[in-house]
């Protein structure tokens, strides 16, 4: 007899091999194209895309950008972001949006988040601004909202609070390219959106990657000139500091290619969640939707009672073969690198989800049979 928990090979977290065997002969194509043209940097892939990118959301441009770090910095500093500045971001996300503030002389002001939909809360975003105009000599800036796991952050919210501060946003849609919020997708609700196309983003190159979308022409111009070293109308004009931050034309020659079936990858993300939700609801938390959303689901994040209990849980769906993550385990005023600027602050939904969320594989090409040997590995583990 053969027992079917030894022979049964781990199921990976995620299965970039078998999306790239589907598309397979359009990429070849699309590469070989590159190839016989040579024009590695801007060549007439990276336009394509960025046509077709700002169409996807509905945004008027798209300017392509080397990763969604680089976006970050790029739109940062076209709003002149610098020393003095108070930029207001969650806690509880990646790294990269709280990095960038500090790489230009910024503060980054640490808010909390929704203990259920893990987005940054409203109604904290506004006591921190409060806050830093009475207890410091900062100058509140910029808000970045970061769309987390896929779901839309609260941008009605968070525009009506920055609108009323003289804020500038900044959408972190890194994770959530392809979501949409009251029936528009991401992209054009805030004053600049950046997407990211690292490989294991829903919508992923195979290198880094990433986009500033806007609805100003002139803002698209700027963040063209700046991701050149700030270059004029001609290459040897230098109009103010930039950076090298293009995207090349391999990447846009990938991207284009996934997205001939991002579309229908949102779809199978969307069937994967809803089992999950189905079989799982009752015995874990799963995600609480975003009202009025979909989402690209980037992450599929569940809630276990206590560090302990996810523990027990991550030990078990290994020994299953069954892989999971976890998105974060420390929330970033905890990171050595971000606690000296903190203010000292409690942000307590952020503390507390960082000991007991847990993500689950989430990929369009999760197989039924996978899909079933992970509930099951999951609910024999609660
Ligand atoms: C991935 C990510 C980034 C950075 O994107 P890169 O392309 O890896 O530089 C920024 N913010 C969030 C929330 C992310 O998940």
């Amino acid at each position: 007899m053969t027992d079917n928990r030894m022979t049964a090979s781990p199921i990976p977290f995620l299965d970039l091999k078998a999306q790239q065997r589907r598309i397979a002969a359009d990429l070849r194509a699309r590469i070989d194209r590159v190839l016989e043209h040579c024009q590695f940097i801007l060549g007439p892939e990276v336009a394509e895309l960025e046509t077709a990118l700002a169409q996807f959301c509905g945004a008027n441009h798209c300017v392509t950008i080397s990763s969604g770090t680089d976006a970050i910095q790029i739109a940062m500093m076209a709003e002149d972001i610098g020393p003095g500045d108070a930029v207001f971001l969650p806690a509880f996300t990646y790294t990269a949006t709280a990095e960038v503030p500090l790489v230009l002389g910024a503060t980054p002001v640490f808010v909390d988040v929704d203990p259920r939909t893990f987005q940054i809360n409203p109604d904290h975003l506004a006591s921190r601004i409060a806050e830093t105009r009475a207890k410091t000599k900062l100058t509140p800036k910029m808000v970045i909202g970061v769309d987390l796991f896929g779901q839309p952050a609260d941008w009605p919210a968070i525009s009506a609070i920055a609108a009323r501060e003289g804020l500038f946003t900044l959408d972190d849609c890194a994770q959530s390219y392809g979501a949409t919020h009251h029936g528009v997708p991401l992209g054009t609700q805030a004053d600049a959106t950046i997407a990211s196309f690292f490989p294991s983003k829903s919508l992923g190159a195979y290198g880094d990657g990433g986009a500033i979308f806007t609805q100003s022409a002139e803002k698209a111009e700027l963040y063209r000139s700046l991701r050149t070293h700030g270059e004029g109308k001609t290459r040897y004009e230098v109009l103010r500091t930039g950076m090298n931050g293009r995207m090349d034309t391999m990447q846009a020659a990938v991207l284009l290619s996934k997205l001939t079936v991002f579309a229908d990858e949102l779809k199978a993300r969307e069937r994967i969640a809803q089992t999950y939700e189905r079989r799982l609801g009752n015995a874990v938390v799963t995600p609480t939707r975003v009202p009025d959303s979909t989402s690209a689901w980037a992450v599929y994040s569940i809630l276990l009672p206590d560090a302990a209990a996810r523990d027990r849980m991550q030990a078990g769906l290994k020994s299953a073969g069954v892989p999971s993550a976890v998105y974060y385990p420390k929330p970033l005023h905890h990171q050595p690198a971000y606690r000296p600027t903190h203010d000292g602050a409690a942000l307590p939904v952020s503390e507390d989800l960082a000991t007991r969320i847990m993500a689950l594989p989430i990929h369009p090409d999760l197989t039924d049979h996978d899909l079933d040997r992970i509930c099951t590995a999951v609910l024999a583990n609660v």
